[in-house]
């Protein structure tokens, strides 16, 4: 059973508008420690909006939501406080471009946490070796392919020792060869006990580490179930579309 006192989000009754349409229609969403989430969906279901709520790079208007028990709301000050506990990794990686590899990895842990320059190297290299590019460490982004520098992204991440990871689509941008480098690096992670929530179609990433399968649609979540159930007896007509159309590509 799941300890109700190690959720790392709460997400309660939520909904979102950008202007006068609804993003997010009262979605309710717990993530205990160590707990893998996957959630997919039609293009313009909310998923990324979902995730970026918990991060605060979307506010939303109606609910709540608490990240590692910080609650997010509009007149909280210490946004900063929050993105600290919360990584995330984009479609397209976000690096900054003039910074080297390894000074992108560097930059948090001695801007945000106020770590000395020889530790933040130290924290660094660590997480480039975690995701085996440590030798790259000098070089610029631009000079890396599509699957390095979401490597790096990730290891960036990890450089803050976030209590929960955010993956939105992080291969969908990538070319087909290089989806499995990232995918081998995220797998990983999941094993190692990281907690996580994955906006992505890799549906055999989904069976091999999620522990919870969730789809969008309209901005709610129609359906979420343990990976086996969820592709063998889906309950809803739409997921049962989307998982046609989706296995058929
Ligand atoms: P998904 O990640 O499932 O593809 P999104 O969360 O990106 O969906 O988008 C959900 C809906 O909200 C879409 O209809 C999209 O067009 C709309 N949307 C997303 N971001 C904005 C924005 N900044 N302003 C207005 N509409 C937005």
């Amino acid at each position: 059973m799941l300890d109700a006192s190690n959720k790392i989000i709460e997400a309660r009754h939520v909904s979102k508008w950008y202007g006068a349409f609804k993003a997010l229609n009262d979605i309710s969403l717990s993530v205990h420690s160590g707990e893998r989430i996957v959630i997919c969906g039609p293009s313009g279901s909310g998923k990324s909006t979902l995730i970026r709520c918990f991060n605060r790079l979307e506010a939303h208007q109606e609910g709540e939501i608490a990240v590692n028990g910080i609650r997010l709301h509009n007149k909280m000050r210490n946004v900063m406080e929050v993105r600290k506990n919360v990584g995330m990794v984009f479609q397209h990686f976000n690096l900054f471009p003039h910074m080297t590899v390894l000074m992108n990895c560097m930059a948090g842990p001695m801007w945000i946490n106020g770590v000395t320059e020889t530790e933040a190297r130290r924290i660094a290299l660590k997480f480039l070796e975690r995701v085996r590019i440590p030798e790259q460490a000098n070089k610029y982004p631009v000079q890396l392919s599509g699957g390095q520098q979401q490597r790096v992204a990730i290891a960036r991440s990890l450089c803050m020792e976030p209590a929960v990871m955010l993956f939105d689509e992080p291969t969908s941008a990538l070319d087909p060869e290089m989806v499995s480098e990232v995918l081998d690096t995220m797998t990983g992670l999941a094993r190692e006990g990281m907690t996580m929530v994955c906006v992505t179609h890799e549906m055999g990433f989904a069976r091999a580490v999620a522990d919870r399968v969730i789809f969008m649609d309209h901005g709610q979540i129609i359906e979420e179930a343990p990976p086996n159930a969820f592709f063998t007896n889906p309950q809803h007509e739409r997921t049962k579309l989307f998982l046609r159309q989706i296995l058929s590509h």
